[in-house]
């Protein structure tokens, strides 16, 4: 090493995808439509008559003052950030740092324990069980042992697609002081979310994003609900205009026109059962339960099905040499089509 770089980052390994262009692009839990037209019109309308010269509203407002009318909130209890990734980044920044802990679920979305790494906090990873459910006692013990500081919940989690139920949530407000955030990224494909929680809990809070359900991830908004004290000490942490207008304009359109999602939503759901159904019928492949937009499999072969899914230009995300997620494969739900292709592929290959 030539320069004289922070402690730590050599031990971070940075986020990698692998790029190329997919005839089923089945890997990064994406929705695999394109805005419904009538949105894309009203959004393409509104940027049409964008002051491209100005900075963004730096309050957020107008987005801010949406969503907090759907939780019959105010906006002093909304955050907006750059994906739900930069919330999630901001929270550890907030309750992180040297010598102060962060709780997380593994294996879950890998970003937990960079994010915890990058603040210098000490990342606390608790396992999950067998079956990938998560023990609340455990996360519980943990906190109490290292006097954490955050814990992050993921439900339903990534890359398992299974849930926490709501009373072990429950659970884990009732023995712990610290924050607890539940990233609800997959919640419109489940419709059970801990927002509920929040009257009783004061520091509970739940993040969200638009990036699946709304077909967003393009534009990188999400979004944060707490109480107003922990809403005023995570904005000191985000740089001034971290949302720009391009996404403001889209979210703010997308988010008032959500209703024209629940079709795709649906279907997502509908496919998840089929494509689950027909997978778990294929002798050797094991289907985890999953409330979320994809679906984690597991099989003997899962580096070589890896291969041949590459090969015939199918992309999935590759877990099989993952540790805790030995041999699994986990395959977002795409238009019927796409999910027809994966199938029959995965049945070629079994079979072969
Ligand atoms: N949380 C979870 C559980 C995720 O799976 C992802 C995306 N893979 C994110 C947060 C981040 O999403 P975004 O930044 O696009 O909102």
């Amino acid at each position: 090493m030539m320069f004289d770089y922070r402690p730590g980052l050599e031990n971070i390994k940075s986020y990698s995808v692998e790029e190329k262009e997919w005839d089923s692009k089945l890997d990064a839990n994406e929705s695999p439509n394109n805005l419904p037209p009538l949105v894309h019109e009203r959004v393409m309308n509104q940027i049409e008559y964008m002051a491209f010269n100005r900075y963004p509203d730096i309050g957020m407002l107008d987005l801010r003052a949406l969503i907090a009318e759907a939780f019959a909130t105010t906006i002093q209890n909304i955050v907006i950030g750059n994906g739900s990734s930069e919330i999630l980044l901001a929270l550890c920044q907030t309750f992180g740092g040297p010598g102060r802990s962060i709780i997380f679920p593994t294996p879950s979305f890998s970003m937990y324990g960079i994010y915890a790494q990058l603040t210098d906090s000490q990342a606390v990873p608790v396992k999950l069980n067998e079956d990938f459910s998560l023990s609340p006692e455990k996360v519980v013990e943990a906190a109490e042992q290292s006097k954490a500081k955050l814990i992050i919940l993921c439900n339903p989690n990534n890359p398992t697609g299974t849930i926490i139920p709501q009373e072990d949530i429950e659970y884990i407000l009732s023995k712990v002081q610290c924050p607890v955030v539940v990233d609800e990224a997959y919640y419109e494909f489940y419709g059970q979310s801990a927002v509920s929680l929040m009257k009783k809990y004061d520091h509970l809070i739940v993040a969200r994003t638009l990036s699946k359900a709304y077909g967003l991830a393009a534009i990188r908004v999400g979004y944060m609900l707490s109480n107003t004290e922990i809403v005023s000490m995570v904005n000191k942490v985000m740089m001034p205009y971290h949302i720009n207008t391009l996404s403001l304009i889209t979210a703010q359109v997308v988010y008032q026109m959500r209703d024209e999602f629940m079709p795709i939503i649906g279907q997502i759901i509908g496919e998840r059962k089929r494509l689950a159904d027909s997978l778990a019928a294929i002798a050797g492949i094991t289907v985890y339960p999953s409330e979320t937009n994809f679906i984690l499999i597991k099989t003997e072969k899962a580096q070589k099905l890896s291969a041949y899914l590459s090969e015939k230009n199918i992309g999935i995300r590759d877990f099989s040499t993952a540790p805790l997620l030995t041999n699994c494969i986990r395959i977002t739900l795409g238009t019927p089509l796409e999910n027809d292709n994966v199938y029959k592929a995965i049945k070629t290959f079994m079979n072969e």
